[in-house]
């Protein structure tokens, strides 16, 4: 987008700082934090509000590994990559409690299990559960019949097996914020701020022109996931915008022993307090209508989480809440972070295909690590991968 003269002015004309980090989600708070402890002066600019996006929109599971199983990632991915992603999950956990996530109100270290509902699913959990074991990761398989029976969704949906990831946690994801927000000291936070375009200054510098003038920085991180590409058009052709919409309804009588996903990931349920659930997903029943920016919701998958809701879990369900938020979708549904557009200075760090709570942490520091020459990322994560598309 080009710039005019008079928006070059504005109250941040004035700023100068080592990194401007663009969005104030999880990976762009994560990244500042990471910048603060390299003592580099960081500014963190949002359109809107921190976690006004996906990040204050999402379930909260905090789970092991990305959106389908363990077996299925390494069919699809190589088994070292998968090992190497299951590894970056956990140190994601590890990281936020770190940060002291488990003083959250919300915190709750329920284990995630995911569910087969088809004879297929069962035969890949069953070989996750072995292949998790052989890579060192603690994992439990519950079959039909062993306890959990008075779980309502063993009790309804009938499914074959289920994987647990004994280690797994859930929280509310504006809390995480707020966690986020309270560990910036020395980096400001700046809101109502839109970043629109990125240029070469003099002196080697970056000028990041937002609706609140031009700054000057040294780098720039854009942490906009799946609105990137309106940034910058080319990072649009690898993170594309996808919807996730969810209900939360009043289940009397409802117990849920696990935070649950089903489907390969499609369909996710869990309890909040006692006779409360969450219910997400179903995006598969109308992929094309979904792949979207719109954050409103559809009747099609409304429609379909509370059939599901009936099927699943108990009859006399009632919504209290609809909503929807957008993913960043990557072709091959890995996060993705390095330079754009071969310039040093600039970098994207995002894409994490609807699990950003469990790598968006992890993922950002280590960017801001990378950037700063500390540690180089891993293979699997770095965004040249997607060169073809970047051109
Ligand atoms: C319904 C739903 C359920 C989900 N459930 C889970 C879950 O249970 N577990 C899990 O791990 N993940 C889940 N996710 C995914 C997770 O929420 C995201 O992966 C994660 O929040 C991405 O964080 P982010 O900071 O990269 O992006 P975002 O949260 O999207 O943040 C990007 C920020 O950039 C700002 N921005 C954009 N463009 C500009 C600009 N030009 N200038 C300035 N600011 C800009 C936006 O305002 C926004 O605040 C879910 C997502 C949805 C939608």
């Amino acid at each position: 987008m080009t710039v005019s003269l008079w928006q070059t002015s504005g109250p941040l004309s004035s700023v100068r700082t080592d990194l401007v980090v663009i969005g104030a989600g999880i990976t762009g708070l994560s990244a500042a934090i990471e910048a603060q402890r390299q003592g580099l002066s960081c500014v963190v600019i949002d359109a809107r509000a921190p976690g006004s996006s996906a990040s204050g929109r999402n379930a909260g599971y905090l789970m092991r590994g990305a959106a389908d199983n363990y077996a299925a990632a390494a069919r699809d991915l190589g088994r070292e990559t998968t090992r190497s992603l299951w590894k970056w999950t956990e140190e994601n956990l590890r990281g936020l409690l770190d940060l002291g996530i488990e003083e959250l109100p919300s915190f709750d270290r329920r284990p995630s299990c995911l569910l087969a509902l088809s004879d297929d699913e069962a035969d890949d959990l069953s070989r996750s559960h072995d292949l998790m074991r052989e890579d060192g990761f603690a994992a439990d398989l519950l079959r039909a019949g062993d306890a959990h029976t008075d779980d309502s969704i063993w009790t309804r949906a009938a499914p074959r097996i289920g994987l647990v990831n004994p280690d797994d946690a859930v929280c509310n994801p504006i809390e995480l914020i707020g966690l986020l927000c309270a560990h910036l000291d020395a980096a400001e936070l700046v809101t109502g701020c839109e970043a629109f375009a990125i240029e070469s200054a003099p002196d080697g510098e970056r000028a990041v022109h937002t609706t609140l003038g031009t700054i000057r920085a040294s780098r720039v991180l854009i942490a906009a996931n799946a609105h990137a590409g309106r940034l910058v058009p080319e990072l649009g052709r690898v993170v594309q915008p996808n919807r996730g919409q969810m209900l939360a309804a009043h289940a009397p009588g409802t117990r849920l022993d696990f935070a649950y996903y089903a489907n390969h990931g499609s369909e996710y349920v869990r309890q909040l307090e006692p006779g409360y659930i969450l219910f997400g997903g179903a995006r598969t029943h109308d992929e094309e209508g979904e792949r979207t920016s719109a954050d409103n919701l559809s009747l099609a998958i409304q429609e379909k989480l509370e059939e599901l809701c009936g099927a699943w879990i108990c009859d006399d369900f009632r919504v209290i809440a609809r909503w929807a938020g957008i993913m960043g979708f990557s072709p091959d549904h890995l996060p993705a972070a390095g330079e754009v557009g071969g310039d040093p200075a600039v970098w994207f760090c995002g894409g994490f295909t609807g699990h950003g709570m469990s790598m968006a942490y992890r993922t950002a520091t280590a960017t801001v690590r990378a950037m700063t020459g500390k540690e180089p990322l891993p293979e699997w994560l770095l965004l040249e991968r997607f060169a073809d598309r970047l051109a």
